[in-house]
């Protein structure tokens, strides 16, 4: 579905399409990236180019992936003459970072990375984000509002769940500010909300084992911990008691510690 946008081109709702319009967000988005003169920064989704043009002005490299071929030629025209401006069409919930950096900046081996994402991917993109996060430094994201209180819900909160503990195994999570529909046009229903990730090193969270324990662990959310388990491993109670975890809590209780602490008596356990 497109909407009429008073401009040349209509914004595609089907590839999340809001793009930002209020000058002030703009820089608030930039300030948190603390860019520094020639350092490459990834964007994710440049969209018209409001973060882009930003970025370009306060001196850095961008290298932009975005996936609606329709918008590349005018990116191009109005940030290639700086001689700063790379962008290439590709989907980011499957690109591989590394490989774009080694392309076209073989010298950098970290990249900050900040995106406006659109929302009908944002989580498949954060979990390919966390596996890719070895070549990334400093992460800003732009979420829907919902996505960033899951992410950041502590224990005992219901909206803590997979994509909770994923995310705090892969980063340091800092929620920064949100941001009213007014920003965007066209104007989503919803409030946004940015973040700031800074990797983890290698860890569980690397660890496909990890992810299916974490997985099982939050199959049916109203269950206990043990009877989840039970699909999944013969004995969850034995660990869950040498991990020092009652069988009768329920995942979205367990801290991230618990979780690391199960996995390390889990590990040999689980089927690779
Ligand atoms: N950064 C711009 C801004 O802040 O105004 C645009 C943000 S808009 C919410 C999301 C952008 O991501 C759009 O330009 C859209 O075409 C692009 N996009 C959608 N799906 C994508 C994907 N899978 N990979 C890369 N970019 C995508």
């Amino acid at each position: 579905m497109v909407e009429k946008m008073g401009h040349s081109m209509r914004a595609k709702r089907s590839l999340g399409q809001n793009f930002l319009v209020d000058g002030n967000y703009v820089s608030k988005i930039v300030n948190a990236v603390h860019p520094e003169k020639d350092e490459v920064v990834i964007e994710i989704g440049p969209g018209r180019g409001a973060l882009t043009r930003e970025l370009l002005d306060r001196g850095v490299k961008v290298l932009a992936i975005e996936l609606d071929r329709e918008l590349v030629p005018q990116l191009r025209d109005d940030n290639g003459g700086t001689g700063r401006f790379i962008v290439v069409v590709a989907d980011a919930s499957e690109a591989d970072i590394r490989k774009l950096l080694d392309q076209f900046y073989p010298e950098t081996p970290t990249a900050k990375l900040v995106a406006n994402l659109p929302y009908y991917i944002s989580t498949a993109i954060l979990q390919h984000l966390a596996n890719e996060r070895h070549c990334l430094s400093d992460l800003v994201l732009m979420f829907q509002r919902e996505v960033v209180e899951r992410i950041t819900a502590k224990p005992g909160n219901s909206e803590r769940g997979y994509l909770t503990v994923l995310v705090e195994a892969a980063f340091a999570v800092e929620r920064l500010f949100d941001v009213p529909p007014e920003a965007f046009r066209p104007r989503p229903k919803i409030w946004s909300s940015v973040v700031r990730l800074i990797p983890k090193p290698t860890g569980p969270a690397d660890d496909a084992a990890f992810r299916r324990l974490v997985s099982s662990g939050f199959s049916q959310k109203r269950k206990t911990l043990a009877n989840n388990l039970k699909a999944a491993y013969p004995e969850p109670t034995v660990a869950l008691a040498d991990a020092g975890i009652d069988p009768k809590r329920r995942a979205e209780t367990l801290e991230l510690s618990e979780w690391l602490r199960l996995y390390a008596l889990l590990a040999d356990r689980i089927e690779p």
